[in-house]
């Protein structure tokens, strides 16, 4: 379904789950997620048992053009693979240089970012916080929390997404649990495709 983006439209969502009537959910799962985490053992393991939805998101169809916005929500559900935090694949925008903002709407995740030339960053976000990820920085959510992480996000809609730099080079920190919480380490595999 595809809209007129030059008339005005109204979207709805629950503002508790995220979750659209007006579109599917785009859906990944524990096996999508193979090659990417730390521990490749305790996934297969995993998928082996369950192959578990890890997070879904709802795009609301905008066309891909730079003076329209597109939006949608996103939603990380709870869980650990190994000691590292359920997460999303996290991307580049194909247009490096256009930003993004993510409103935390439900849980407590942390959105992870990095630029090309190695300058990493996070914020942590909980329900009315927003977190602005500047332009030319890869970003990934991660939900640190115990119930839904769910967040809506808006950039230029002809943004696009670079997925293959991660996929093959992963980030460069993990969040894992530690002592109870979260904490940051450097990733073992960063640039070993
Ligand atoms: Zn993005």
């Amino acid at each position: 379904m595809s809209y007129n983006v030059d008339k005005s439209s109204v979207f709805s969502f629950a503002l508790d789950t995220g979750i659209s009537k007006d579109r599917e959910s785009s859906r990944r799962y524990l096996s999508n997620l193979k090659g990417m985490v730390a521990d490749e053992g305790a996934l297969e393991k995993m998928i082996k048992k369950e192959d578990t939805l890890v997070y879904e998101f709802y795009e609301l169809g905008v066309p891909e053009n730079p003076g329209d916005l597109a939006f949608g929500t996103s939603i990380c559900y709870p869980g650990k693979i190994g000691d590292e935090f359920f997460m999303t694949k996290g991307h580049f925008h194909g247009i490096l240089d256009i930003a993004e903002v993510y409103l935390c709407i439900r849980g407590r995740g942390l959105i992870l970012m990095e630029n090309p030339e190695g300058d990493c960053t996070y914020e942590v976000i909980t329900p009315g916080m927003m977190v602005y990820v500047p332009k030319r920085y890869a970003h990934r959510s991660i939900n640190i929390g115990k119930e839904p992480f769910v967040q809506f996000f808006a950039f230029r809609a002809d943004a696009g997404h670079d997925y293959g730099t991660i996929e093959t080079k992963g980030f460069r920190k993990l969040v894992v649990e530690q002592n109870g919480d979260f904490a940051l380490i450097d990733n073992p595999k960063w640039g070993k495709a």
